[in-house]
């Protein structure tokens, strides 16, 4: 299996190529040149097995260069008792036709784990396929989840090492001592003076710096990047689609062949674009339910077909989907055009103009497989103090976007497939909203909120946030944005 970048469709690299890296040469996103296909027999045999094995059965054939058994290694290895579950992914019914797919079993409660603890190992398997003898440093500024996720990804990897920098002023209390308490001799946390977007301009600066990387390749390292553009962070999850297909299958609640729908909570656009290739791939689904907070850019897009990042951005409730440019939508425009040249304009105009028209051909290809919707951040907390109160089920405040969006969509249409919805997060990680949400007024730092959680709703916190408060602060450094690269040069030494 060759992949090729959404903006030219003429050079064709090798699945490890892609992988390690990351962005195409000309700024398009890696895509394979065709979709594998499950039979209905396949199907059959899937639902008999474990997380592991499906997932190993659903990535193998876009990984040419690897045989079954390395793949399967490698699933082994990834979803192993670092989640807190055996089902790794498991469905939660709440009624007859409602599900949600809890992702959040992993080793930070949040999905980013379900790609993040496979891009390592991939990561590391695609160098050693190329002959690369380089050690790898992972730079990773974050607004939170994706450097916790990482950090837990790479830490131990050997050949790798990973340097997260995260806004001082910009993270919640919970999030800033996941990552300072991180363990691991090959993994640094800095924080740096400013936002988000200066932080992220420091990794660009750095990534982009000749003169270092040809430094750092003498001392055997090259830089390389976690964020989701990355094929090998989209592939692991187009698993865990496949693999709750088969446990609604073996519930009883539907036949084999029966569709059903799922209604994912979205930001960079890349959970839900996994579930559509899955469905590509053959899995039967009917509709998949887009769902976003105040910022609803992808709301107005799917319904219109007019992409507009011209907008006032909002902080809200749900941070890890304040996204106003989903990149991994680039992948589905070149999927669904098989155009090179139109997905490269499209995104040029989204880099000049801020965004840019698909037209009415587009748009009933979108609309055939995508319906969407948004809620507010006082939206979402009415869902998680519904939730709760009619089921008994506590979830997050991404997830509660989600599930919000699928009672309207289901009032407005009144379609009654059974539907999954996605659940991102563990209530957990989001205490101060979820604790405001049941009506408790949350003024406490962040991990004593945990406590009070688990007494109100006598549920467990995940072991990972539970213990935060006395885990040892190992990294206390914060540098102004200048700085960043002489840290970046003193942690690779
Ligand atoms: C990253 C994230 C999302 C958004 O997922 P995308 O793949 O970016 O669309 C939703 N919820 C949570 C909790 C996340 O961490």
């Amino acid at each position: 299996m060759k992949y090729f970048s959404t903006r030219s469709g003429s050079e064709r690299v090798s699945a490890a190529e892609a992988i390690i890296r990351g962005l195409a040469p000309d700024g398009g996103l890696y895509v394979p040149e065709s979709i594998p296909c499950l039979s209905p027999d396949d199907f059959a045999e899937l639902c008999e097995l474990d997380y592991r094995e499906r997932a190993a059965r659903v990535m193998a054939p876009f990984l040419g260069e690897f045989t079954p058994e390395e793949v399967r290694g490698l699933c082994e290895a990834a979803y192993g008792d670092n989640f807190d579950c055996a089902e790794i992914a498991p469905v939660r019914f709440i009624d007859e036709t409602t599900a949600y797919l809890e992702l959040w079993h992993g080793p930070t409660s949040a999905f980013k784990d379900m790609a993040l603890q496979m891009l390592p190992r991939l990561l590391t398997a695609s160098l050693g396929k190329q002959g690369v003898s380089l050690g790898v440093c992972i730079l990773v500024a974050t607004s939170g989840d994706t450097g916790k996720a990482a950090l837990e990804g790479f830490a131990g990897v050997p050949g790798t090492r990973i340097m997260v920098f995260y806004p001082r002023d910009g993270v919640s209390d919970v999030q800033r001592l996941q990552m300072v308490t991180q363990e691991g001799d090959n993994v640094c946390v800095c924080a740096v003076e400013g936002n988000f977007d200066d932080a992220q301009s420091g990794v660009k600066r750095i990534f982009s710096d000749a003169a270092f990387a040809e430094e750092l390749r003498r001392r055997g390292w090259f830089l390389s990047s976690a964020n989701s553009i990355n094929w090998g962070r989209l592939l692991p999850q187009i698993a865990y689609y496949v693999s709750a297909y088969c446990d609604v299958v073996n519930s009883g609640l539907i036949i084999p062949g029966e569709s059903v729908n799922f209604c994912v909570p979205t930001g960079n656009f890349g959970n839900i674009l996994a579930g559509w290739i899955a469905k590509r791939m053959g899995l039967p689904v009917d509709r998949f339910i887009c769902a976003s907070n105040e910022n609803n850019v992808l709301t107005d897009f799917i319904n219109t077909g007019v992409y507009n990042r011209r907008r006032e951005f909002h902080l809200t409730n749900s941070p890890s989907m304040d996204i106003l440019v989903s990149s991994n939508l680039e992948r589905l425009l070149y999927f669904l055009t098989g155009d090179p040249e139109k997905t490269a304009g499209w995104m040029r105009g989204l880099g000049e103009e801020g965004g840019y028209d698909v037209g009415e051909e587009v748009l009933a290809k979108i609309q055939a497989d995508f319906s969407s919707g948004f809620c507010t951040s006082e939206g979402a907390l009415a869902e998680i103090a519904r939730v709760w109160a009619e089921h008994g089920y506590l979830i997050d405040t991404h997830t509660a976007v989600a599930s919000a969006v699928l009672s309207a969509y289901r009032c407005a249409t009144g379609d009654e497939t059974p539907t999954l919805v996605v659940s991102t997060a563990s209530p957990y990680k989001f205490c101060s909203a979820v604790l405001s949400a049941l009506g408790t007024p949350a003024g406490a730092p962040g991990h004593e909120l945990i406590g009070r959680l688990e007494g109100l709703t006598r549920t467990k916190a995940p072991v990972n946030l539970s213990g935060l408060g006395e885990k040892a602060v190992r990294f206390t450094s914060c540098v102004a944005p200048e700085g960043m690269a002489a840290a970046v040069d003193g942690f690779i030494g």
